[in-house]
């Protein structure tokens, strides 16, 4: 996709000019529950795409890991993410790196959306779901296991 537009205005409420809306719909394995996306950058002459995510009051990411990294800003509501074996409260303006590899889920609160920016490679690869017997050894830390208790147990 490339962007011919060189200003595409805020409409209010996350959502922009020209930038097209997906919500996310269950496809084969991955859990997750609530959450849209506007790709606000992606042009084929950048190696990388600024996305907009928006998480519903109790909704969440799918927990995965792949070889790409994420660079995530919190624009606004509040949360909770996992990154690798550390749990963490998150807020406007907080900054979470997802380096390669790496466990990762993120949690809106029950009362609130999560709208956050999250920068990518162009080109990725696929998300990885985890297996069995990776949960366990997700769950073998309490904070971890305390966090993937907070979504329902047949998601995991
Ligand atoms: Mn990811």
């Amino acid at each position: 996709m490339s962007q011919n537009k060189s200003f595409r205005g805020h409409k209010g409420g996350f959502r922009w000019a020209d930038v097209e809306l997906h919500a996310y719909k269950k496809e084969g394995s991955a859990p997750f529950k609530d959450i849209t996306r506007q790709t606000l950058f992606g042009d084929e002459n950048l190696s990388g795409e600024l996305r907009y995510f928006e998480i519903a009051p109790g909704g969440y990411s799918s927990l995965e890991r792949h070889e790409h990294v994420h660079a995530v800003v919190i624009l606004h509501g509040t949360g909770r993410c996992l990154v690798g074996e550390e749990v963490r409260d998150i807020a406007p303006f907080d900054l979470v790196s997802i380096p390669p590899m790496t466990w990762h889920q993120f949690q809106a609160a029950p009362d609130k959306a999560l709208g956050f920016l999250c920068m990518v490679d162009r080109e990725r690869d696929r998300p990885q779901l985890p297996s069995a017997e990776d949960l366990e050894r997700l769950c073998s830390t309490p904070a971890v296991a305390a966090f993937l208790r907070g979504i329902p147990a047949e998601s995991n």
